[in-house]
């Protein structure tokens, strides 16, 4: 609890100070930082919480024409003026707020809260509670930055097999719950491999083959749609989940990719490297299959891919591999 008594401005006849009067005495058990201000954002009265969150002693904060002087609030790097504040009708909240005092390299967290002060429809002031949540917002971002590392592949930046394992089995039991008509039942996976990648790491060298790896993950990331789940499965080989795509939706979506790697110009070293690679595709049966049943075919269709000549689509339909009958077109 805030023991401190507050600090107020000689300002006796002022309406905001007059209109903040009846709610002072909550304000002497609040754990955060306030500020009664008038329109200009001058400060009328705070307390010791809001000394120490902008590092001024209390006599400068109330000299100072506006808060705005002491401190810069933003939100997405947008400047919060003192004017957005203070021109709203009830109370109300700003969430990650981040604030600088000045002459501070320190970037404070903040969410605030104002409750204005209206007199016939006009503002003419308000209070302003400034909660410092800088530590917390540290530690989430640590727990997030841990959490997004666990799931990551470093090398290329998409997810790992093991979270890949656990959200297939997750996505196909949530669809095993939807009638057997729903369009939601509809999810194909794609297995791909780089196209005689030993080759390219004994001729250009291993770095070569981490950049051919780097930026095949970057292609990918960007030829799927953002609701697909792609990730690298291991070594040169990666998977991916496409929900609402039937069969042919994956093929032609695999073939997009496909096309896009073999055209892209792999330069690393002052070489060009030629990259290509070969996949297989397979609709989930779901409620017939598991989803590594599923990918065990999808598999089978990538083999019929390298076996067919590689940089080729192959589909698992109908208990076979095969060349898709629609979208790629069949290779010689
Ligand atoms: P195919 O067309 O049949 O797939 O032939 P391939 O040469 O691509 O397949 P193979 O399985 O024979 O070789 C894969 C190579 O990938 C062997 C391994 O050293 C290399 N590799 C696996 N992980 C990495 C990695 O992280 N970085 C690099 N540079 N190479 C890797
Ligand atoms: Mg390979
Ligand atoms: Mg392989």
């Amino acid at each position: 609890m805030d023991q401190s008594p507050p600090v107020a401005a000689e300002e006796p006849g002022s309406p905001v100070l007059a209109a903040f009067k009846q709610y002072e005495h909550f304000s002497k058990c609040l754990l955060d930082a306030y500020a009664v201000v008038d329109m200009t954002g001058k400060v009328l009265k705070c307390n010791a919480l809001l000394t120490q969150l902008i590092g001024i002693k209390p006599k400068q904060i109330l000299k100072a024409d506006s808060i705005a002087n002491l401190l810069t609030l933003k939100i997405t790097d947008k400047l919060l003026q003192i004017s957005d504040l203070l021109n709203v009708m009830g109370p109300t909240r700003f969430d990650e707020v981040t604030g600088s005092a000045n002459g501070s390299d320190v970037t404070l967290n903040l969410i605030i809260g104002v409750y204005p002060f209206l007199h016939e429809g006009k503002n003419l002031g308000g209070f302003i509670l400034l909660r410092d949540v800088t530590a917390e917002t540290k530690l989430q971002d640590k727990y997030i930055d841990k959490a997004t590392q666990s799931i990551t592949d470093n090398l290329t930046g998409l997810f790992n097999r093991n979270y890949f394992a656990e959200y297939l089995k997750g996505q196909v039991s949530t669809l095993e719950s939807f009638p057997a008509n729903a369009a939601q039942r509809i999810v194909s996976v794609v297995m791909m491999d780089i196209d005689f990648f030993k080759k390219i790491n004994d001729v250009y060298g291993h770095q070569a083959g981490d950049f051919v790896l780097s930026n095949t993950g970057e292609l990918m990331r960007k030829c799927f749609r953002k609701t697909d789940i792609v990730a690298r499965y291991g070594g040169e080989e990666f998977l991916a989940i496409l929900p609402g795509t039937d069969l042919q939706g994956a093929a032609v979506a695999s073939d997009k990719l496909r096309q896009a790697i073999e055209a892209f110009r792999f330069e690393t070293g002052g070489k060009v490297v030629p990259v290509t690679i070969s996949s297989g595709v397979a609709q989930i049966e779901i409620g017939m299959e598991t989803g590594e049943g599923a990918i065990a075919r999808a598999d089978a269709a990538l083999y019929f891919s390298k076996q067919s000549g590689r940089n080729r689509v192959s589909v698992h339909e109908d208990g076979a591999p095969k060349a898709p009958k629609f979208g790629p077109p069949a290779k010689d």
